[in-house]
């Protein structure tokens, strides 16, 4: 072989490489390109991803922040049913709550709903208990006289009056103030027409001086419900309603059930 044949063999043979590594280059040129581009595809993604997940972190603090509310509202409620509950307590009236004293706020939301049920049937108790202790008045009217010693109206001495009187204008309707049974319904000598009520824990009403009785005796009576009329029979100095409790036979002072609030109750 003499030179120039070995030259064109060794430019041929050049050109050759070159043109293989150029080719090589480009493709890996247009694999790295295409990598890239997925590369940036993915990373498109994760940002939108990376968008979506705060959104929903956003949505779930959200969330957590309002259920916080939700279970600090809960509790308010849960005091007010404890205060509702003492009220009735000092006024001598002890009752269980169906889900007494077993309030733990819970975190996962079936338990808060346990719990919101809970006060639920709480509150339910305590409407029941206030339908059926005479709480509220039986007339509106303004109190003439109240519970206690006091001078005789008829012979002035001194003697205890076992109920209140509301001053009434003759006529005037008079109502159950609880549920219960008519346990009397007629005349009895110094309280004129009279209705006594049965009620819960105890508790008895007397209406007295009517002028006319519109239950009968053994009648179940619903509270609000309209027994009679005020009026003047009986032992009475003029038109008004005698009203009086009695608990387990005992007097109480009536003015302690006119009104749940804490003054009138001692
Ligand atoms: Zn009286």
């Amino acid at each position: 072989m003499n030179k120039t044949g070995f030259i064109k063999y060794y430019v041929v043979g050049l050109t050759f490489i070159s043109f293989t590594a150029l080719f090589l280059s480009l493709n890996s040129s247009g694999d790295v390109k295409k990598l890239r581009q997925e590369i940036s595809q993915r990373d498109q993604q994760i940002k939108q991803l990376m968008i979506e997940l705060k959104e929903k972190d956003k949505k779930i603090q959200q969330i957590n922040k309002e259920k916080q509310i939700l279970v600090e509202k809960l509790k308010i409620i849960e005091e007010k049913i404890k205060k509702a509950n003492k009220t009735l307590k000092r006024k001598g009236i002890r009752i269980r709550l169906p889900q007494g004293g077993k309030f733990i706020p819970a975190e996962e939301g079936k338990k808060l709903q346990i719990y919101a049920d809970n006060l639920g049937k709480n509150i339910d108790k305590l409407l029941k208990v206030m339908s059926d202790i005479p709480i509220g008045v039986p007339l509106y009217g303004r109190i003439t006289s109240r519970f206690g010693y006091r001078k005789d109206p008829f012979n002035g001495r001194k003697a205890f009056h076992t109920g209140l009187d509301l001053r009434a204008r003759y006529k005037q309707p008079v109502f159950a103030t609880a549920n219960g049974y008519v346990e009397f319904a007629g005349w009895s000598a110094g309280y004129g027409k009279l209705v006594i009520i049965r009620h819960k824990y105890g508790y008895k009403t007397y209406y007295g001086h009517l002028s006319k009785i519109r239950v009968k005796k053994g009648r179940w009576v619903k509270a609000g419900t309209v027994i009679g009329y005020a009026g003047s029979t009986g032992r009475s100095t003029g038109v008004h309603l005698h009203y009086e409790i009695r608990k387990y036979g005992k007097l109480i002072n009536p003015l302690r059930f006119l009104y749940l609030n804490r003054t009138n109750s001692f």
